[in-house]
């Protein structure tokens, strides 16, 4: 079957062959550790590592890199170094192990590379180097940077005309740019910043030479797929296409380029400088973390999708009845099945997830009715394989309620606590009480013997 994918540079969908079906190459922009990610963070890594599975059972599991590189040099790590009086590796070590576990509770496969910008840092400077001989870059005050009027496919990525952002930059421009759109290779540090020697003086890189230097390092000069949040296709990634065309002789950086769409709360995009953001850290006290991985694949990618408790709630509600399917099935050996043609052309389909989630819904309904023992294993068998593909329904049945019985169990002891506090007239203990189980969004029914209680 063949997969059709949504390319930012050409607008349109196309059919997609990797240039070498023995090596597809895949990177993904990922986090800058320099504290706990959100869940809009989370969007790109769970939609991109459903594309790696696909790609995975296309091409065989061998025959797919993908890399997901980790951001440890940035200005805002710089910064919650300094106001913790630690080195910099503090903080990304830190949250470089806890975006890993939250990966995994989320059901995210390790990529096959992680590279970092400190384990890039020659090959940094490497880039700059060759972009200053080659005349696309110039030295200031410092800085090196680099000369977007010199590169003549600056803005086809995001379809932005050069003389329009030329004429929109706003006045108060670093005097030492030619243009105001010139951005930034290298940049002195302060005495506080953490800095390393270079030829254009000591300092650090930009952001955008990271990904430039470490896709070269990891793949050579193009990769088939190229990966991102929408908000990084301007400036970032047109930036990282000037930076490597430029140095390798017009020859694309990527063959596909694919954005994923804004997580919203409400009408605005989750944003930490927006103070509007859910943390998975917090997110993952109170949900398991496939029902944040469904409810981030509800919507289709590139469309926007509003977080909510209801979303959660009701992919939850969803989950409970399908791991109540596979519980009934659990005596049921699955035979060994692909799965359904629907579910995987809605996949293959620009990675329609809406679709793809109602033909797994069809799936558990045939689940359900099943009449033999053949046809149970079969669907069970084909459950499993669309599961494999989508990273959800891989887990047993009933590790997914153990949290729910663990819970009843102390709801029940808490409601009878209840009970007793107020038949000992303890009004102040039946109202704290009371007051735990709200938070908990318990309903609770007193009746002359006891009382009864349902999630609200
Ligand atoms: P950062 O850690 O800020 O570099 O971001 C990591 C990734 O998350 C990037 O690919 C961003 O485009 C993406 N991202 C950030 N906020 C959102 C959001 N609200 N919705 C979807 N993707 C986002
Ligand atoms: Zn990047």
């Amino acid at each position: 079957m063949s997969l059709a994918l949504y390319d930012t540079r050409t607008r349109r969908k196309r059919d997609f062959e990797p240039a070498n079906a023995a090596q597809v190459t895949m990177y993904l922009c990922g986090p800058t550790v320099y504290s706990y990610a959100h869940i809009g963070n989370f969007r790109p890594a769970v939609v991109f590592d459903m594309l790696f599975r696909l790609l995975r059972s296309k091409y065989g599991a061998d025959n797919v890199v993908y890399a997901r590189n980790i951001t440890d040099i940035d200005d805002k790590i710089n910064q919650a170094a300094h106001e913790q009086q630690v080195d910099i590796s503090v903080i990304t070590d830190k949250f470089t192990a806890i975006y890993r576990e939250n990966s995994s509770t989320l059901n995210i496969l390790s990529p096959n590379l992680e590279p970092t910008a400190t384990g890039h840092m020659d090959e940094m400077i490497n880039l700059i180097s060759r972009l200053l001989e080659n005349g696309h870059a110039y030295q200031a005050e410092g800085h090196v940077l680099f000369s977007v009027s010199s590169f003549e496919g600056y803005g086809k990525l995001s379809g932005r005309d050069l003389k329009d952002m030329l004429a929109g930059a706003r006045v108060n421009i670093a005097a030492y740019k030619r243009d105001p759109a010139d951005f930034v290779l290298w940049k002195p540090s302060s005495e506080t910043e953490p800095s390393w020697d270079s030829p254009f003086g000591a300092g650090r890189p930009g952001w955008h030479t990271e990904c430039s230097a470490m896709i070269e390092a990891n793949f050579g000069t193009t990769i088939d797929i190229h990966a991102g949040g929408q908000d990084l296709i301007f400036p970032h990634h047109e930036n990282e296409i000037a930076q490597s065309m430029c140095v390798h002789e017009g020859v694309p950086l990527a063959r596909f380029w694919l954005h994923n769409g804004f997580l919203d709360m409400g009408a605005e995009k989750m944003s930490k400088s927006l103070g509007n953001v859910k943390l998975v850290h917090d997110l993952l006290k109170d949900w398991p973390g496939e029902v944040l991985r469904y409810a981030l694949l509800t919507a289709h990618y590139r469309a926007p999708l509003e977080w909510s408790e209801n979303l959660l709630s009701r992919t939850r509600t969803t989950m409970d009845r399908y791991y109540g399917t596979l519980r009934r099935l659990s005596d049921v050996t699955a035979s060994l099945e692909d799965a359904p043609k629907g579910f995987v052309a809605a996949l293959c389909d620009d990675l329609n997830t809406p679709q793809a989630m109602a033909k797994l819904a069809t799936l558990f309904k045939q689940a359900n009715m099943a009449k033999t023992d053949a046809d149970r294993a079969r669907v069970k068998g084909q459950i499993q394989a669309a599961g494999v593909l989508v990273g959800l329904f891989e887990q047993d049945p009933e590790t997914w309620f153990q949290r729910d019985d663990d819970d009843a169990a102390q709801i029940d002891a808490m409601v009878a606590a209840r009970f007793k506090a107020r038949q000992d007239k303890d009004w102040a203990e039946a109202d704290r009480l009371r007051d735990q189980l709200n938070a908990l969004k318990i309903v609770i029914e007193d009746g002359p013997n006891g009382s009864i209680w349902r999630r609200g």
